[in-house]
């Protein structure tokens, strides 16, 4: 899978101690749509970085070899703009390494926008999504699917199976 970011240990996406993966790409949805520049996104710092080449066997492994995290959490830029290779990713860890841990996907896209590739997605067990555009300025929310707070009160987060 084409990533931006690794991290070994997350405490700040999720309830549980996850791995967090960062991917590649987003139009800048939130953006465009709210009429701001797209340096107004949080996950803006990413843009110009290099993808970082790791195969789906590279992550699964490196997330198997650590016995603190229980949780794969993958988020900004935008997982569903490469929805096919996470799905491959989570196709690998429950096939091949035989993990059932939770798999959070933060996106900025509303359900009816994804409806497809969610339903994809639900065939693999413990799937979450968070939902929704990131808005500057919102009250945050608690969520109490993640257990963290969102950065905007339209956001949440929803166990799809
Ligand atoms: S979906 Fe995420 S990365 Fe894309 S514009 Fe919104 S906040 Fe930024």
């Amino acid at each position: 899978m084409r990533i931006k970011t690794i991290v070994d240990e997350d405490f700040t996406n999720y309830k549980k101690a996850s791995m967090f993966i960062g991917t590649i790409s987003c139009g800048g949805k939130c953006c465009i749509e709210a009429g701001i520049p797209l340096s107004v996104c949080q996950n803006d710092g990413w843009r110009s970085c290099a993808p970082i080449a790791m195969s789906d066997r590279q992550i699964c492994m490196r997330y198997m070899a650590n016995p603190l995290t229980n949780a794969i959490v993958i988020g900004g830029l935008e997982p569903f703009e490469q929805a096919k290779e996470v799905r491959k990713l989570v196709w690998m860890l429950r096939n091949v390494f035989m993990c059932d841990d939770d798999v959070v996907i933060y996106t900025g896209y509303t359900p009816d926008e994804i409806e497809e590739e969610v339903k994809l997605l639900s065939e693999f067990k413990n799937i979450i999504i968070k939902y929704g555009r990131y808005v500057p300025n919102a009250k945050t929310r608690y969520d109490d699917v993640l257990g963290v707070n969102l950065v905007s009160d339209n956001q949440y987060a929803v166990k799809i199976s």
